[in-house]
């Protein structure tokens, strides 16, 4: 053995480093790079993964020693290390925190060789490990126990059994089970658990259809891509119900062929049973479904079979990008526009961007898939870094696009006798729409029933203790909440400035909605979703009710607008169009048109007709008046000129550094004194790199923190890295009452 492998860099999840070194003891043979080791970092005990190892010691230190090794074979596959470092090296954030985001949580097993021993007992409690009987295969010899007799009898008749579980049915089990034992007939095994199969339901296989010939195109372009065996990104532009997942089906069909592996990422809204049930139609229960609902166990699970190559299909949401696939042959983003694949805390990285470089590190092909492809992916196929594939119509030919109608809420009557909000258009259309025995859905983009509350003698908003932001009167709960950080409290009955006793709730939101439409529609059955009616199961209930019309309005947040394929919803009504367009982001015209195009894409998925009725007060607004004419191309060209314009993304990288105290004072100095310091660095003074701020952050304070930042701005993205690595002394002098987080391509501007 050389001498070099003596020494490893091992990645350990501590903020202030990337890798440590630490020297292999001579009884341990050297870990291989990817696999986890015991360390000690700071006197304390902890787990690191091997990134790589050393030829030479860092002089002046003395090298610590591996404690334990962890993992024979690298738990983190070569492909996926590497992926991993450069993800580091990207987003300046440390190894060691990418490794914690991308990796399983460790189990008790591993743990109990990093902390010691962990009594069996425990363990067992832990539920992770159980005592299990089993037949030795021996006669059974005749016994007067008739306890022994029957555990002996169950175990012919089913096998192996827990022993817990055989003690919950049997009393004297326990007793039974060591009598066998001591018979020679059967003996006690401890186990891990299995864990739990990953489907409970069945789905029957289907056959794929014969493709229409867009899609023919796009899949023989993408299966040649594949063939190719280079990395290459494609953007598959299709209208809603143009048939964009089964491209991807065909293209994750061809990898498996070839032996390679598939990785599916959509939006955590989107990941739903139906949607797994497509893949699960063509693949079979071979895929691997990775969402924030797992446990720690079943998600260990999960990564064990991928990288054992037992499974080579996954599909989850964002931190599925980092799925141990062996041999990556594809990967999808579906819905790749979405801003949910951006990560907000910890690591912030984008899952469709790190898609695109996994992919193309891997040799693999990346497809991104939408109806309102990003600007981004689109300047990427003008710029030949992406090839566009076309899917202009819908799949199932009866199925039209839907007519959009306007309503300019300035100069249209209210309903007869409902609520203002609501026009005597879309009034009239859901009556028709209901009479005519088919459905509708009205869209509002905001939960509760009236988003501010305000004093009619003062003026004064009732806002949060801990936010700067206005409290949401919810008037089931009877509480006024805060939907930055859910603080809730009982219904004012006075205002809290003046102390006048009457307070105006202004505004609507969906629970209002609901009401106004219940009193407008006395017939209709309506329903409301929204993430106060519940997420995953439940929402899932409300929208089984809608397909099996037991619903004839649905009322809802962006849950309702996204991925659900509802064919006797014809009608769909937007109530607030410009709602978002008032965001202080340079992307809320992008989002706005998306989101509307999207709603409208709920509406005439079947053969009737669709209409949409978008109210607004911005007709001339181009994300307004091009969703109504759902022209993507038009809306996108007039975004990239604006954005050109204006220099930003893709136009410019842009990254946000933010800065967070209790004491608004302590995050405004900090925020000007790294600012003093950018202003020295090369890249600024060279004037490759532009800073705007510091400034209070739009939403200047959160959960009890006031919030600065700055806002860098390159034309080129090492010009940027660089000014941020620059920040030096005034980044160590921060106090710890002041947290720092740069934000590389940030999505959110708040
Ligand atoms: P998208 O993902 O673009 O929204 P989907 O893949 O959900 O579109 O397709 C919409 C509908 O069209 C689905 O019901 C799907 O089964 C059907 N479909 C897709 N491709 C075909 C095809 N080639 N022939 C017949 N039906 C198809
Ligand atoms: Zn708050």
């Amino acid at each position: 053995m050389s001498p070099r492998d003596r020494l490893v860099a091992v990645a350990v999840p501590a903020p202030f480093a990337d890798a440590l070194t630490y020297v292999v003891p001579d009884s341990m043979p050297t870990p291989p790079a990817g696999a986890r080791v015991a360390v000690e970092v700071a006197r304390r005990r902890t787990v690191g993964v091997v990134v790589a190892h050393v030829d030479e010691a860092p002089r002046g230190v003395d090298l610590k020693p591996v404690l334990a090794q962890i993992d024979q074979q690298p738990l983190v596959p070569p492909e996926l290390l590497r992926f991993l470092r450069e993800l580091s090296s990207y987003y300046l954030a440390p190894l060691g925190e990418v490794l914690r985001a991308a990796l399983p949580p460790m189990g008790r097993e591993d743990a109990q060789r990093v902390i010691g021993v962990v009594p069996e007992r425990e363990r067992r409690a832990a539920g992770r490990v159980s005592q299990r009987v089993r037949l030795t295969g021996a006669p059974m010899p005749p016994t007067r126990s008739a306890s022994a007799v029957v555990l002996h009898a169950h175990l012919v008749a089913h096998g192996e059994a827990r022993l817990a579980e055989v003690a919950r049915a049997l009393p004297g089990a326990r007793a039974a089970a060591a009598k066998l034992v001591a018979l020679g007939v059967a003996e006690l095994v401890s186990r891990e658990d299995e864990a739990r199969p990953s489907f409970d339901d069945r789905v029957a296989r289907d056959a794929p259809p014969p493709l229409t010939p867009p899609q023919a195109r796009a899949v023989d372009a993408l299966t040649r891509a594949l063939d190719a065996r280079e990395g290459s990104t494609h953007l598959v532009f299709g209208v809603t119900g143009s048939g964009k997942t089964e491209v991807y089906l065909r293209a994750i069909a061809h990898a498996l062929e070839q032996q390679r592996g598939a990785l599916v990422l959509v939006p955590e809204i989107a990941l739903t049973p139906q949607l797994v049930a497509r893949y699960r139609a063509r693949f079979g229960d071979d895929v691997s479904v990775l969402h924030s609902g797992l446990s720690d166990r079943d998600r260990q699970a999960m990564w064990r079979r991928l990288r054992r190559g037992d499974v080579r299909a996954a599909i989850g949401a964002r931190s599925a990008l980092f799925a141990p696939v062996p041999e990556l042959g594809v990967v999808i983003v579906d819905e790749e526009h979405e801003g949910s694949f951006k990560q907000e805390e910890g690591v912030r990285y984008h899952a469709r961007d790190m898609a695109i470089l996994r992919a193309h590190r891997a040799g693999a092909v990346c497809v991104l898939g939408s109806a309102t492809p990003s600007v981004e992916s689109f300047e990427l196929t003008r710029t030949g870094r992406a090839l566009l594939h076309e899917l202009p119509g819908r799949a199932v030919s009866s199925a039209m696009l839907p007519t959009v109608q306007i309503v300019d809420v300035r100069a249209t009557r209210p309903m007869p006798d409902g609520h203002p909000r609501i026009s005597s258009v879309l009034h009239k259309a859901l009556a028709a729409t209901i009479a005519r025995g088919e459905q509708a859905i009205v869209f509002l983009n905001r939960r509760g029933f009236a988003p501010s509350v305000v004093c009619e003698a003062c003026g004064e908003i009732a806002s949060c203790g801990a936010c700067s932001v206005a409290l949401t009167f919810h008037r089931r709960r009877g509480a006024l909440v805060c939907h930055y950080c859910d603080h809730l409290e009982p219904m004012r009955a006075r205002c809290h400035k003046c102390g006048g006793p009457s307070l105006a709730q202004q505004g609507i939101g969906t629970e209002r909605l609901e009401e106004a439409l219940t009193a407008a529609l006395p017939e209709a059955r309506i329903a409301r979703l929204d993430r106060d009616t519940g997420g995953g199961a439940r929402s899932e209930k409300i929208l089984a009710r809608l397909r099996r019309g037991e619903v004839d309005v649905l009322v809802g947040t962006q849950m309702v607008a996204k991925g659900h394929d509802v064919p006797t919803v014809t009608l769909v009504g937007v109530v607030d169009a410009d709602g978002g367009l008032s965001m202080p982001d340079f992307r809320a015209g992008e989002r706005t048109f998306q989101l509307l195009v999207q709603v409208a894409g709920r509406a005439g998925r079947g053969s009737a007709p669709g209409t949409v009725i978008l109210q607004t007060r911005t007709p001339e607004h181009p994300a307004i008046a091009l969703a109504a004419s759902q022209d993507v191309a038009r809306f996108v060209a007039s975004e990239r000129a604006l954005r050109a314009e204006l220099r930003y993304p893709p136009f410019s990288r842009l990254a946000m550094v933010r800065l967070d105290a209790i004491e608004e004072a302590d995050a405004r100095d900090a925020a000007s004194s790294l600012a003093r310091e950018l202003a020295t660095s090369g890249p600024v003074r060279a004037g490759a790199v532009s800073v705007l701020g510091p400034a209070a952050a739009p939403l200047a304070r959160l959960r009890g923190r006031y919030r600065f930042q700055l806002l860098l701005k390159a034309a080129a993205r090492p010009a940027l890295r660089d000014a941020l690595l620059s920040l030096g002394p005034a980044r160590r002098a921060l106090t710890r009452k002041v947290r720092l987080v740069v934000d590389v391509d940030p999505v959110s501007m708040l």
